[in-house]
């Protein structure tokens, strides 16, 4: 029986391998690390004594690639939220609080109320954002929407910002648009906050090696592809130094491991050489038992700050500014933030900073147009992983929608 071959086990190359067994196809799935996960990871730190993500990971509710994705290796349930769009911030620098409450339905009428939408905004700066709904090829954020303000400073900025992980000052509108038609655009019920639950690998990661496990897909660890062999139209073997594997015609090959890496195995890729920095903390304490979930933090070095039973964990996106500071030094201003805004003691708590520097391409219109379809000029080799054209920003929807596309173009090709 043919075999699709899938290079790395993030989530792009796990969404492929999923789709690919889903269908009865024969997979086997490549992994240079010794676990899966990819930049969406879980493991235990010892600093802490607990099990910990690389990173706090938001989805939200009209993210449909992600709830396939869950429903296929039955993880649907291992996420948390509100049950309704809510988003509560604290300024904690003149100590304000709100909550944004969207209605669920598309007309946004919870604008029209001073008490569910941002303080200090009026309806006009909320007309104001259909200029980012069809921006055109090639612009920035702030061509096509005002970047001033209290609607953009205290809610669309810090939503972008984490949502692109690029200043929104200079990111592509296309991507904030692509995000906010499939989110915002369509009401709160597209747009309700979802965070894996406890963890990145008991949501998205270990049930997805338990569906493969049952479908009988081996995973090979510790398998880093050194070089793909090609004849004129197709590539014919995958070599992982200490043992070379000959395709068959009929197999395919999925890769999804980082552009980096895709530009040294396939000749002339053109892809995103830009990126961008996430910082995040994680402090071992119990937060207060009425913090939100997920606060929202202006004027702060702190951007997010996520509340699990057993820690609080905050989120710098674009942390280019801040990822070459000590490590002590940011653990100590980022929980004065958590401090102020979630009213607890300035001592600091035991502590672990994760800082990814290559954590997702750089969103600006540049680096967009240098993201490579999925198929490639082999007819058995396509590409995923978030870097990929998928119209969409790097995030764990666009990492699921390339591994889909991949695969639905390995599976027409295997046939
Ligand atoms: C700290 C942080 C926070 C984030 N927050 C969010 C968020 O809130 N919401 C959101 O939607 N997204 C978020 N993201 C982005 C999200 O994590 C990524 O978009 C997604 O995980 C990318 O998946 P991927 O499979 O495309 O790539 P990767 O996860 O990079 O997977 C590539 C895999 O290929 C493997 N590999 C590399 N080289 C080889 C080789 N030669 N042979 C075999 N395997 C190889 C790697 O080990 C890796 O497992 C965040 C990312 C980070 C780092």
């Amino acid at each position: 029986m043919k075999c699709v071959h899938v290079i790395g086990a993030g989530l792009a190359g796990l969404a492929a391998a999923t789709a690919l067994a889903a269908k009865g196809v024969r997979v086997e799935l490549h992994e240079a690390a010794p676990q899966a996960g990819g930049r969406c990871r879980s493991y235990f730190d010892p600093v802490l004594g607990q099990t910990i993500d690389n990173g706090n990971h938001l989805i939200l509710s009209g993210n449909r690639a992600t709830y396939g994705y869950l429903r296929r290796i039955g993880a649907e349930h291992a996420l948390a939220g509100p049950a309704r769009a809510r988003f509560a911030f604290a300024d904690v620098r003149s100590g304000e609080r709100w909550t944004i409450a969207p209605n669920d339905g598309p007309l946004p009428w919870w604008t029209l109320s001073r008490k569910r939408r941002v303080p200090q905004t009026s309806l006009r700066d909320y007309a104001g954002l259909l200029g980012l709904l069809w921006p055109g090829r090639g612009k920035r954020i702030c061509e096509v929407l005002r970047c001033d303000g209290a609607l953009w400073e205290r809610l669309m900025r810090p939503f972008l910002l984490a949502a692109l992980n690029t200043e929104p000052e200079t990111a592509s509108a296309a991507l904030a648009a692509a995000v906010v038609r499939e989110t915002m655009a369509k009401g709160g019920q597209s747009y309700r906050p979802r965070i894996a639950h406890p963890t990145l690998a008991a949501t998205f990661v270990d049930p997805a090696l338990g569906f493969l496990a049952k479908k009988d897909v081996q995973v090979h660890f510790g398998a880093r592809l050194r070089r793909i062999l090609y004849d004129g139209v197709r590539a014919t073997g995958l070599d992982f130094g200490e043992r070379t594997l000959t395709l068959a015609e009929g197999d395919g090959v999925v890769l999804a491991v980082p552009p980096w890496v895709a530009a040294d195995l396939v000749p002339e890729l053109v892809v995103p050489e830009r990126f961008r920095a996430i910082v995040n903390a994680h402090f071992r304490v119990a937060p207060p038992p009425d913090a939100p979930l997920m606060l929202g933090v202006i004027g702060g070095t702190a951007e997010w700050i996520f509340s699990f039973p057993d820690r609080v964990s905050v989120t710098v996106s674009g942390a280019d500014r801040i990822v070459d500071r000590e490590r002590e030094s940011l653990a100590e201003t980022l929980w004065q933030d958590v401090a102020a805004a979630l009213g607890l003691p300035e001592a600091l708590p035991p502590w672990q900073i994760v800082k990814e520097k290559r954590a997702t391409f750089a969103a600006t219109p540049e680096q967009d147009a240098r993201r490579p379809k999925a198929e490639t000029r082999w007819r058995n080799l396509a590409l995923a992983g978030d870097w990929t054209a998928t119209g969409l920003p790097a995030t764990l929807e666009g990492a699921v929608r390339s591994g889909h596309k991949a695969a639905e173009i390995a599976y027409s090709r295997t046939r």
